[in-house]
């Protein structure tokens, strides 16, 4: 597996493990990948950034938009495609069972609105939405708030 080798040699042993990290971090979500090609999103920083490190295969190349020649994303992007390729197990998708939907909150002007997205261990990637679908959704944010409190019930 060239490119494999490739990130390897080209890594620090110190960025090398924190690819390794990475990867046990569940922090490498697997886009797309052909047999030529494979794209990975590599979330860091409890998922605050995303890197997207694309492995061309059959050119022993690869990408990422850090910009870094050899980083700790393309390490656990070629580590997370290797242990996928061995255990035969597919690498989590964004669709994939290992992500859970999740919501967060966010302050926009005038009130609160809430993301969706997908939650995979420590990562959150928000689906892209427009604000008009947000605002569509029932919890959008309104002026009126809800009144705090259930009212009282009888018993
Ligand atoms: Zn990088």
């Amino acid at each position: 597996m060239g490119v494999f080798e490739g990130v390897r040699k080209a890594c620090a042993p110190a960025v090398w493990s924190r690819g390794i990290e990475l990867v046990r971090a569940e922090a490498v979500i697997g886009e797309r990948a052909d047999a030529s090609e494979a794209v990975l999103r590599i979330s860091t920083k409890g998922g605050m950034i995303a890197r997207t490190v694309t492995l061309f295969l059959e050119d022993g190349a690869w990408e990422c938009t850090c910009g870094a020649t050899a980083c700790e994303h393309a390490a656990a992007a070629v580590i997370a495609l290797k242990r996928a390729n061995e255990s035969g197990l597919a690498l989590p998708s964004p669709s994939g069972p290992v992500g859970t939907i999740a919501y967060r909150f966010l302050r926009v002007p005038g009130g609160l609105a809430i993301e969706r997205g997908v939650r995979t261990g420590e990562g959150f990637h928000a689906f892209e939405t427009t604000l008009a679908a947000m605002a569509s959704w029932p919890w959008a944010p309104t002026g009126a708030g809800r009144s705090r409190g259930r009212s009282r019930g009888s018993s």
